[in-house]
């Protein structure tokens, strides 16, 4: 494995592997005992953790059920199914450090539409009432927890004795390769894409389920749906309709195309994703916040043009890409910087930099609409409690680490062209400040 990890010290990287190895698990749980058990308060579980010390926490950590098993398992081969055989364009990813150009069904968009028909008519012809997911939210998570790192397990065995293709190795260290993973495109047979399932299927397709569930349990228990958890419920449907819309250009992104299947973004998006990510509607379901019909209408509207901002700037990069540079950038042709960089086996290739549009505004701008996106569909939860707004912090965070790790990796790979990049598009996140 060519690719230096470690963009922080090795100080720095240790730590940070080793917490959010220990300690993502029982914030997931505390997160949910929190919104569903303690009024989303975190002094309220404060207060019960210090009066009842480490066998207070130990009691609250549900059991994985026989109930919580059944329903992670159908929904899994449901996605996996929906995955292997519904039908979709053949469409190429990019060319991978080591020379490979993967192959993927473009089926997502479909899979969305089955999976929200599916979940909806289940609960509407008296099948399956969603609210029961809610019900045992605590147990799936904790399910969940276990069941991935298990999985991530399997991903560090198979990356070592029988890896899908030359983009895997093995760093010399096992947390390193078992945290980052072992291979970039681990696949089951020719077909099933393990990264495309675990990321895309599985964790952005959990986000809309649980979204619409939490909606459903706050209508079986008041007759109705806030106007909050409305606004709440349809802008995240937007951004996950969005992701699957442009999910074949996600594939183009670093999450597929640069970061391996390990624990970080293999356990991240099968727990953290349905865990952290929805946790605004969580907390929404025991709240229903009234809002007001403008300021409702106002914020659902700030949400929107949110996410089209960010996604036109990811259009506008594969556009732009798409086209070798031969397309209309802002009404103009574009500015842009061809780079040349040599692929771990040794061959010269190059790639276009576009420097107009939303990407001379900053290296990373689309980071800035994700970012308020998140605000606003959190932000019908009122300002009561501090925890609805922990995502908007940790995609803060994220992201702002996310900026750096890509800019020290797009210095290495181009070197002195994304030099001339930087003095051309001079803002990392934030025009003119950041
Ligand atoms: P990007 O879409 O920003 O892709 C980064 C890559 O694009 C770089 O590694 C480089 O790759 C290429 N690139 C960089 N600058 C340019 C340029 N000027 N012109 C052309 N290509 C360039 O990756 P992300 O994965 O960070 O973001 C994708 C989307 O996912 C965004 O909308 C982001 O907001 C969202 N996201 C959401 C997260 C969440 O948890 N909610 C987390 C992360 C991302 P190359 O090697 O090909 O040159």
């Amino acid at each position: 494995m060519a690719e230096a990890k470690t963009v922080h010290s090795p100080a720095l990287t240790y730590f940070s592997m080793i917490s959010l190895l220990t300690l993502c698990p029982p914030f997931v749980i505390l997160l949910w005992y929190t919104m569903v058990h303690a009024d989303g308060s975190v002094l309220q579980t404060w207060d019960y953790l210090k009066q009842h010390g480490v066998q207070g926490f130990i009691d609250i950590w549900p059991r994985p059920t026989a109930i919580a098993w059944k329903l992670i398992a159908c929904y899994a081969a449901f996605e996996a199914a929906l995955q292997l055989f519904l039908p979709g364009k053949t469409v190429e990813g990019p060319i991978s450090p080591c020379g490979n150009r993967p192959v993927y069904k473009a089926n997502g968009m479909q899979a969305y539409a089955v999976t929200l028909i599916t979940y909806l008519s289940l609960w509407w012809f008296g099948i399956f009432n969603p609210a029961i997911v809610y019900d045992h939210l605590g147990e799936i998570y904790s399910a969940l927890i276990f069941g991935s790192f298990i999985f991530c397990i399997f991903l560090y065995i198979k990356g070592h004795v029988a890896p899908s293709s030359t983009d895997s190795g093995s760093s010399g260290n096992i947390i390193i390769d078992f945290y980052w993973g072992m291979e970039l495109y681990p696949r089951i047979g020719k077909n099933f894409d393990i990264k495309v399932f675990t990321n895309c299927r599985f964790g952005m397709m959990s986000w809309a389920v649980l979204a619409v569930t939490y909606c459903i349990k706050q209508y079986e228990e008041n007759g109705k749906v806030a106007d909050s958890m409305l606004v709440n419920t349809i802008l995240m449907l937007v951004y996950v309709t969005k992701f699957f819309w442009w999910e074949a250009g996600y594939w183009n992104t670093m999450d597929i195309a640069h970061d391996r299947a390990g624990f970080y973004i293999c356990w991240g998006c099968l727990v953290w994703v349905p865990s952290i990510y929805t946790s605004p509607g969580m907390y929404l379901v025991n709240h229903p916040v009234n809002l007001g019909i403008q300021l409702a209408i106002y914020i659902l509207l700030a949400g929107i043009t949110c996410i089209y901002i960010n996604y036109d700037c990811d259009r506008q990069r594969q556009e732009f890409r798409r086209t070798n540079g031969k397309c209309l950038v802002w009404g103009k042709a574009p500015s842009k910087i061809v780079a040349s960089y040599t692929t771990t086996s040794g061959e010269t290739k190059s790639s276009l930099l576009l420097t107009s549009g939303w990407w001379g505004l900053s290296r990373h701008f689309h980071y800035v609409p994700e970012i308020l996106a998140a605000f606003f569909w959190t932000v019908p939860a009122l300002f009561d409690h501090f925890l609805p707004y922990f995502y908007v912090l940790f995609l803060t965070i994220l992201l702002f680490d996310r900026a750096k790790r890509d800019d020290d990796r797009c210095r290495s790979k181009y070197g002195k062209y994304w030099k001339k990049y930087c003095e051309k598009v001079r803002y990392r996140i934030i025009p003119g400040i950041y």
